[in-house]
């Protein structure tokens, strides 16, 4: 093992033990655990069209993936007809370098949760070239001000109890905020109203990407992504390109699917953007910047997607839906939280981290963490089987050279 890998585990592993070791980790997650099995049994049994439509969804990521660079320049083509513009980034550094370039610097930007926006850390990214940027999911925002990564990709500071919410808060806010959960939510509505009005752009990821018509879903509760997505005058989105799928209704059928997974039942905003804002009341003549954005600027990124759709096992990796299901179900994950995790988290996020966000060095300890026991391969809706691209990893990882 070398310096540095040593190092890295080292470091998971204190993690780690602390974590497991912290009880308000232990009673946010028993919580949640409940809560998201009590949720979804109902959503489940109150639209159990859902279950037969899983089975349709994988079929549709089945089909997307094989096709997967075709699908993303149908998209590009669908939204510039839209009057967007698109870009294909094939690294972490290109798509900052693409986002940096459009967003230059001393510019406010406001930004909807994105799991490939941690993937890329774009928002340190953008600070450090002179750029405020606010995220404006509560969860996101609260764990900017506590410096910390998300520990569950839904559900981001599901391990912060309300009396650490208010702690972080009065500081922040310099005025003493009440361990009060709708006090705390009508603090930082009040604070975003304002930025939201002075962004100059706004940020959001996609949930899924339909190629026939070039539109955008983001599926969403808080009201946080329709305003970023709307009211800035510029709208980025950073994309993986594996959430292309080929027609509008495929795009509803994954949406559907990936809300009533991810503890959602029903979502009370589900944007759909295929270009910028646009009038014609004035003789019929198109005329593009109405209300919303004046411009859309979309960045797909690869970033080690096409290498994991190069290799039969892996492939279905790239069907995750981010519903966060199998989280719950794991047992590590239901000790330690997203300390099982690197910039993805518990077992599939030990997949993506070894090809996309971190590569084999980083993925070593989270290889080593999963106990390869199923749960999440109940849970899945698209039935992704972690454990056997555990087992090749391991595999890989002793080929390389590592010990564990
Ligand atoms: S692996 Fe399956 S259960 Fe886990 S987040 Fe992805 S789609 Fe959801």
């Amino acid at each position: 093992m070398s310096a540095s890998s040593e190092a890295i585990f080292q470091k998971y592993t204190a993690e780690l033990i602390k974590a497991a070791k912290d009880e308000n980790i232990q009673l946010a997650l028993s919580r949640a655990v409940r809560s998201y099995r009590d949720n979804t049994r109902a959503a489940l049994e109150r639209y159990p069209h859902t279950v037969q439509m899983a089975e349709e969804v994988l079929e549709i990521k089945r089909r997307s993936i094989e096709r997967m660079d075709e699908l993303v320049a149908q998209a590009r083509e669908s939204i510039e007809a839209n009057h967007g513009k698109t870009y294909l980034a094939r690294t972490r550094e290109d798509a900052l370098q693409l986002a940096s370039d459009i967003i230059g610097t001393g510019k406010i930007v406001v930004k909807g949760k994105s799991i490939l926006g941690e993937e890329l850390e774009v928002r340190d990214y953008l600070i450090d070239r002179g750029n405020e940027v606010w995220e404006s999911d509560l969860g996101e925002f609260i764990l900017q001000l506590r410096h910390e990564r998300p520990m569950h990709i839904v559900s981001p500071s599901i391990h912060v109890p309300r009396e650490q919410v208010a702690e972080i808060f009065s500081e922040f806010f310099g005025r003493p905020i009440e361990p009060d959960i709708a006090k705390e939510v009508a603090v930082v509505k009040e604070f975003l109203r304002d930025k939201y009005f002075d962004a100059d752009f706004g940020m959001s990821g996609a949930n899924v990407v339909a190629a026939d018509t070039g539109a955008l879903v983001i599926i969403e509760n808080e009201g946080n992504a329709r305003i970023c997505t709307a009211v800035p005058p510029v709208h980025l989105v950073l994309v993986g390109i594996e959430k292309v799928v080929p027609t509008f209704q495929d795009a509803m059928k994954v949406a559907e699917v990936t809300w009533r997974y991810a503890n959602y039942t029903v979502p009370s905003y589900v944007n759909i953007i295929s270009g910028p804002s646009k009038t014609g009341d004035i003789e019929k003549v198109t005329t593009y910047g109405a209300h919303g954005p004046g411009e859309l600027h979309v960045i797909f990124v690869d970033n080690g997607r096409s290498r994991m759709a190069g290799e039969d096992l892996f492939r279905q990796g790239l069907y995750c839906l981010r519903c966060g299901g199998c989280m719950y179900e794991c047992p590590v994950f239901q000790q330690v939280a997203g300390y099982f995790g690197y910039r993805y988290l518990g077992g599939i996020g030990a997949i993506w981290t070894a090809f996309v966000a971190g590569g084999l060095e980083n993925a070593v300890p989270l290889i080593y963490t999963c106990l390869r026991c199923g749960r999440c391969v109940e849970r899945c809706p698209v039935s992704i089987d972690v454990p056997a691209m555990i087992i090749e990893l391991r595999k890989r990882i002793v080929a390389a050279g590592y010990s564990a």
